[in-house]
């Protein structure tokens, strides 16, 4: 079982120099890499059309490849820099080239303020007297809040607008025994900012997470009155960053509760599968908890229930708004709230029934075969 601790850091100016030095070499190798590797594929395009090459077969460059180069290539910034850390750079490098050819956009390269942790995966980092040990940076004072379980795995350096955090990521070695499943829950995840649950009941962001999306909205706006690379603008961008921050806390604090709430409550959660791509598109769901948000809290959710021995699904979405439980079809566009069947005389709030429907796929399945693979719960990459 995976698990992930974040604590704040209180590096010094000495160290805070160095942290920021470090994100900017890895950022720079990042973008590097990437330009390698994309002028790389141009040339094999190349080579693919037009058959002849007078300097020889261009070969594609994979992650073993720069990997291999790095030791030999470095820069002075990057011998500045622990090694498994700049490998790790190339590693998410080659991550991010995974997710394109698994559907995802290209590989984007990494502005100044888009490229905000560095990890160390193996060793070069270690806890003493309630301090953090960064090979290459220093000890720093960090806020050890709570103990770590397991083994540490790996150690995220992350810099949020001008605070800065260490995650560790854990693993534990643990039997859990499986409850057996007594209680079933039904979520749709709505597009009003709610959870209709399968019982019936709502479950409502708290308001402030509002009253900060609202004052995002007024920040942002003002950001784009102020003049490009301007000094204002810069004060202004921290101060929507900062927003940011505070949205993204309370969203993580939401999600936390209503994860706990639900695993407390139900050996068996049941989600729709949640389709990001499209709902990113879809604008007018900005205003809600965003698409983010929902990811956030069945990610949490699943790593609660995973310790618990309890289980979460996730089911095809196809239909759940748009048919009976009885299964009779009932096609209603967005405008319709109230579901109303002709065949049953069912007549029920959508989003209830929608829940009912998620239940009872979930219900339907057995306990491991479209169960939700638990994902990686550690840092989340820039
Ligand atoms: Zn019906």
């Amino acid at each position: 079982m995976k698990k992930a601790y974040t604590f704040r850091i209180y590096p010094n100016k000495n160290q805070e120099v160095k942290l920021n030095r470090t994100l900017s070499t890895c950022r720079h190798l990042y973008n590097d890499s990437l330009e390698e590797r994309k002028r790389e594929a141009e040339l094999n395009n190349l080579e693919r059309d037009f058959g002849v090459f007078s300097w020889g077969k261009p070969q594609w460059i994979t992650y073993e490849d720069q990997a291999n180069a790095l030791p030999e290539s470095k820069t002075s910034f990057q011998k500045e820099v622990f090694s498994q850390v700049l490998q790790n750079v190339l590693k998410r490098l080659d991550r991010s080239f995974e997710n394109f050819f698994g559907g995802n956009g290209y590989p984007r390269f990494k502005g100044m303020n888009r490229y905000n942790t560095f990890t160390y995966p193996q060793k070069g980092f270690g806890i003493e007297d309630g301090k953090i040990n960064l090979s290459k940076i220093g000890s720093i004072r960090m806020f050890l809040h709570r103990d770590i379980q397991g083994k540490i795995k790996t150690c995220t350096i992350k810099k949020d607008v001008d605070t800065w955090y260490v995650i560790f990521t854990t693993e534990i070695e643990r039997e859990i025994k499986k409850v057996p499943v007594e209680t079933i829950i039904g979520i749709d995840v709505g597009l009003k900012s709610l959870l209709t649950l399968s019982n019936g009941e709502q479950i409502e962001p708290p308001r402030f997470l509002r009253m900060s999306e609202d004052k995002l909205i007024k920040e942002q706006r003002k950001l784009s009155k102020k003049k490009l690379r301007s000094k204002n603008r810069n004060k202004q961008r921290i101060k929507v960053a900062r927003v940011h921050r505070k949205i993204r806390n309370q969203r993580k604090d939401f999600a936390h509760k209503t994860g706990r709430m639900l695993v407390d409550h139900y050996d068996r959660i049941v989600f729709e599968k949640l389709q990001i791509r499209n709902m990113v598109k879809n604008h007018c769901l900005a205003k809600s908890i965003s698409d983010a948000g929902w990811g956030q809290l069945i990610r949490m959710t699943i790593s609660k229930a995973e310790e618990a021995g309890k289980s979460v699904i996730q089911v095809n979405p196809n239909g759940t708004s748009q048919t009976c439980v009885c299964g009779y079809p009932v096609p209603k566009d967005l405008s319709v709230r109230v579901h109303n069947c002709p065949d049953c005389g069912l007549v029920l709030p959508r989003d209830h029934v929608s829940a009912i429907i998620i239940e009872n796929r979930g219900k339907n399945v057995g306990t491991d075969c479209t169960e939700f693979t638990p994902v990686e719960i550690g840092p989340i990459l820039c």
